[in-house]
């Protein structure tokens, strides 16, 4: 700092965790000109030892139009880099329990959603921060205290050390859904917090590539598709990964799982539910799976505020922990990063001078912060809701006639309000412009559409524009049944009388 208080030295960041959101958010900062060290629990994923440990548990994720443009938003080349990785999905492929399948497309223009292997994400992200020159990266460093009084943070690292590093002006706590940085946090901040572990868990299984005719591999199902089995209370999904294979995810109540509990038992049980998944899995591997790999549990946390002061804040899974249906949990949290930049720009967009002192700067850390908590409450809120909601859709509704039904004038309304049928959208009252909202998209659009494909839609207002449409379709169905009833009544009425005449 200079005499007269003007800032010169680079202001220091640390983020905790280098999982996708704690790498996204170290490159934004790293961009703005803040220099950054990046602190991570486990070993670096691009070593063997690590890269083996994780693919073993390794889950594939979907990633739809909200994560990439939020990395679009950060650095474009990245993301154009970072799809070649990447599997597109067209749609769910539903698979009913006497083998029969039928496709549910997710997007009338043809857009997909991404499948993505967990180790390849963060083998990519890693790569991106160490090439960083502003962002040093710390691996096998876990973070036990913050301390945000005095700036400072204490780690242990691999040689079980102890250190204390002082002086930081912000730390970003992105230390996923059992956060240490969001503990110490609720310790200087008045912070509501929730946390449900819903009575689902889930198991992961391999399904093989299979092979053609010449011997060459080639995936045993559709990859361009997301497959589900739901079974009403349980569920089985698969995406697909490069090498032919697929991910499969069992989801079941605890109850039910402790039910199965031996092998026979479980493999028994698969076969009654899932028969042509187990076909293309393969006893021996099932029961492999079902031996080797863990149980895991389903959290969901809401809480609020995410910052303390100038100098705090949570981003992705630390702030948010949400129940994976709607496949938007990294979506969100790569999407924290994008809005806490915005904010950034929106704050350096209003200062006009080009030289600040520190208490400036630590004025508008202040501002950006609480406008983050402020505004992004709502939209992690409703998006918490909806991926619970989802949760129910995906395991039985998508197999009911009321969804099916719905589902379709949906995608009747979704047509007609496209471009093309402009002239017929405009003779119904109910896609008139006048009814919306000012920040609410035009035109009809299913809720699906709204939450993956539109990242400029967010996520409450996804949720109020879905409510009223919802209502709206709830009337139009009521009202088609009941000209469906008096068209039959009419029509009784008149056979009856033809029959005394
Ligand atoms: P994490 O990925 O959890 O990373 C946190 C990092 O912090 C880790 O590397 C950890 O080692 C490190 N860390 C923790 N504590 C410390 C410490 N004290 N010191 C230093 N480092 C620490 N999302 C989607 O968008 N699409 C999907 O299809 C999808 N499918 C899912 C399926 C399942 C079964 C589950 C469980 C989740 C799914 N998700 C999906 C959610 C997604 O996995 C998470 O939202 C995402 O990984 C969160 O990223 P993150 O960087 O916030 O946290």
């Amino acid at each position: 700092m200079t005499a007269q208080g003007i800032s010169t030295r680079r202001r220091r960041a640390v983020v905790v965790g280098a999982g996708p959101v704690g790498c996204l958010a170290a490159l934004m900062l790293a961009k703005r000109g803040w220099q950054v060290s990046l602190y991570e629990a486990r070993p670096d994923p691009r070593l063997f030892s690590a890269k083996a440990a994780s693919q073993q548990r390794s889950i594939n994720l979907a990633i739809s139009h909200r994560g990439i443009s939020a990395i679009q938003a950060i650095d474009g080349s990245m993301a154009q880099r970072f799809m070649q990785t990447a599997i597109p999905m067209k749609g769910r492929m539903i698979h009913q329990l006497d083998g029969k399948w039928n496709s549910q497309l997710y997007d009338r223009d043809g857009q997909c959603i991404n499948s993505i292997d967990r180790a390849l994400l963060s083998e990519y992200f890693v790569n991106e921060v160490t090439a960083s020159e502003n962002i040093r990266v710390f691996f096998q460093h876990k973070v036990l205290a913050v301390d945000f009084d005095r700036r400072n943070i204490t780690i242990e690292d691999m040689n079980n050390a102890l250190t204390t590093t002082p002086n930081f002006d912000f730390c970003v706590g992105a230390d996923g859904s059992y956060s240490v940085v969001r503990r110490q946090l609720m310790r200087v901040v008045r912070m509501d917090y929730q946390q449900e572990y819903i009575k689902h868990e889930y198991i992961e299984l391999r399904m093989p590539a299979s092979q053609d005719d010449e011997g060459c591999m080639k995936f045993a199902l559709d990859p361009n598709h997301l497959h589900i089995w739901p079974r009403h209370s349980y569920m089985l999904i698969a995406l697909p990964n490069k090498d032919c294979t697929f991910t499969c995810t069992l989801f079941a109540p605890s109850e039910e799982l402790d039910r199965l509990n031996a092998p026979d038992i479980f493999l028994n049980w698969f076969r009654l539910n899932f028969p042509d998944a187990l076909q293309e899995i393969g006893e021996k591997n099932l029961i492999n799976d079902f031996t080797h790999n863990p149980r895991s549990s389903l959290i969901c946390t809401k809480l609020n505020p995410y910052h303390y002061k100038d100098r705090a804040i949570l981003l992705g899974d630390a702030a948010h922990s949400m129940v994976p249906f709607y496949g938007q949990g990294l979506n969100c949290g790569l999407e924290d990063v994008r809005i806490l930049n915005i904010l950034f720009n929106q704050e350096s967009a209003m200062s006009t001078a080009s030289e600040h002192t520190t208490d400036q700067e630590d004025e508008q850390m202040k501002r950006v912060l609480a406008r983050y908590s402020q505004e992004r409450y709502k939209d992690l809120l409703a998006i918490n809701e909806l991926a619970m909601d989802n949760y129910v859709e995906m395991r039985h509704l998508v197999t009911t006639p009321i969804y099916l039904a719905r589902k379709a004038l949906d995608n009747l309304l979704y047509k007609i309000s496209s471009p093309q049928y402009r002239s017929l959208s405009s003779l119904i009252p109910l896609l008139s412009d006048e009814l919306y909202a000012e920040n609410e998209p035009r035109g009809w659009l299913p809720l699906y559409t709204l939450v993956t494909f539109r990242p400029d839609v967010s996520y409450d207002t996804v949720r109020r524009t879905v409510a009223r449409q919802s209502a709206i379709s709830t009337g139009v169905g009521f009202v088609g049944a009941a000209m469906l009833l008096g068209l039959a009544g009419v029509w009784m009425s008149y056979a009856t009388k033809s029959r005394y005449r």
